[in-house]
């Protein structure tokens, strides 16, 4: 008996709770930057599953350092007792990661519950009720993280009794028509002297770029503006770098570009280069607040562990942040040289390999979802993957692994334009896309 195409198989065994589709991918096997379908059709990958396959798919050093950390594995957590290679992550993210007070890392699974625990600890150790954070923010699916984000794809979502939200500074939709981002740096300090009062804000979440809202960078300056304005009111600044950070870039951490050091930094999704953990380092005295408060039994598991000091010591030994800066020049060039012929990309923007191709009506430069929408499918026919992001829906986002060579740049920027040019051209239908609405 032959089975049923995967993608059938797919809808009737696994739960729709957990799917945000946006064409029919159905993955057999990976092979660098590039996914295998059912049939053996290959993808280039320009999203390297939202930029949590960070060293490509099956990369020989990832596969070695799980093999290893499996032969003999050293327990399964560090909840009830430690083990050599979570103390091996931790001691190397504390001595990549600079900052001048003693400092600490917490190890969990995702983005999701790595910011859930910053969230929960940082009133508890500071006394202080209230939590900024920016509207469009994507800081988790759990209830704990999804309680201190913005975005408009969790709408109707309980949030944190004492949230905060300001709009991002976005330079292409500047907030009171300031692109500097002055005059929303004004309006958070005017929040803090009156109805957000400073000294009762425990801690603020910030993207060094927003990427799930529309992967927008901030105006020059802007970041090390909001830290100071922090650090006077004893704020403490939490870097949510789950997908900006560890060389996608162009530097270790996204921060790095932004003159200002945060005081949390939150790492995940490429840290694991496809497995799953995250990483938080903070100060002692947070970090150390209080014994068990925030731990899963599989925290600090030898063998995700050990994936991660193998991605750490890839992005050093290939120099992976020079080659994200250099690759994401060709890869934007490329794009920015097509896009003079495509009146729809209204933008294009990003650091390094985190790019964002802002697709509009070239009229009225209001977003275009249904545009970007039939893109991503139409460039799924053509064969290259990658998906929108945005609070309308309307921004490609390209995050591929770090090791995307120049000539697959090339390739992928000709297949993402292509894509617009067709989906543009009408020629992907609304029936096409139905299935696949809902981000
Ligand atoms: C994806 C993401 C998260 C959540 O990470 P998960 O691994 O999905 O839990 C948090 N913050 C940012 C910025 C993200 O991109």
């Amino acid at each position: 008996m032959t089975k049923a195409p995967l993608y059938s198989r797919d809808k009737a065994a696994l739960s729709t709770l957990q799917k945000l589709r946006f064409f029919p991918l159905a993955v057999e096997r990976g092979e660098g930057c590039y996914l295998i379908e059912e049939g053996g059709r290959r993808l280039l990958d320009l999203s390297a599953s939202w930029g949590a396959a960070s060293l490509g798919h099956g990369h020989p050093a990832l596969r070695r350092a799980i093999d290893g950390a499996l032969s003999g594995q050293a327990g399964a957590s560090i909840l009830s007792g430690t083990n050599a290679v979570a103390v091996e992550l931790a001691e190397t993210l504390l001595r990549l990661t600079p900052g001048a007070a003693e400092r600490r890392v917490w190890l969990g699974h995702s983005g999701s519950d790595a910011n859930e625990t910053v969230a929960r600890v940082l009133p508890a150790a500071t006394g202080r009720p209230r939590i900024m954070a920016f509207s469009g923010a994507y800081h988790g699916g759990t209830q704990g993280s999804m309680a201190v984000s913005g975005h408009s794809a969790q709408e109707g979502v309980a949030k944190d009794g004492g949230l905060t939200l300001v709009p991002y500074p976005d330079p292409f939709r500047p907030f009171e028509g300031d692109a500097s981002g002055q005059a929303l740096l004004d309006h958070i300090e005017h929040l803090l002297e009156t109805t957000c009062p400073g000294e009762d804000v425990a801690g603020f979440f910030l993207e060094p770029i927003q990427a799930d809202g529309g992967l927008i960078v901030p105006p020059t300056g802007f970041l090390a503006g909001l830290a100071k304005l922090c650090a006077r009111y004893g704020i403490l600044t939490v870097c949510d770098e789950v997908k900006v950070g560890l060389a996608r870039t162009g530097s270790l951490h996204c921060y790095m570009h932004e003159g200002f050091t945060p005081d949390i930094l939150v790492l995940g999704k490429g840290l694991g280069g496809g497995l799953p953990i995250s990483a938080v380092i903070g100060p002692a005295w947070v970090m150390d607040h209080a014994t068990a408060f925030s731990m899963q039994t599989l925290h600090g598991n030898p063998v995700c562990a050990a994936a991660a000091l193998a991605v750490l010591d890839r992005i050093g030994a290939e120099h992976l942040a020079d080659a994200a800066r250099t690759t994401g020049e060709v890869l934007t060039g490329c794009l920015r040289a097509g896009a003079t012929e495509i009146p729809q990309i209204g933008d294009i923007r990003g650091r390094g390999l985190a790019i964002g191709v802002e697709l509009v009506d070239p009229q009225t430069n209001a977003p275009d979802p249904d545009l970007a929408r039939k893109t991503v499918y139409r460039a799924w026919q053509l064969g290259a993957v990658f998906y929108y992001v945005g609070m309308q829906s309307n921004v490609l986002e390209l995050t591929p692994p770090l090791t995307l060579t120049a000539q697959q740049a090339e390739e992928g920027a000709a297949l993402l334009l292509q894509a617009v040019t067709d989906a543009s051209a009408g020629l992907v239908s609304n029936a096409e896309v139905a299935p696949f609405a809902g981000w």
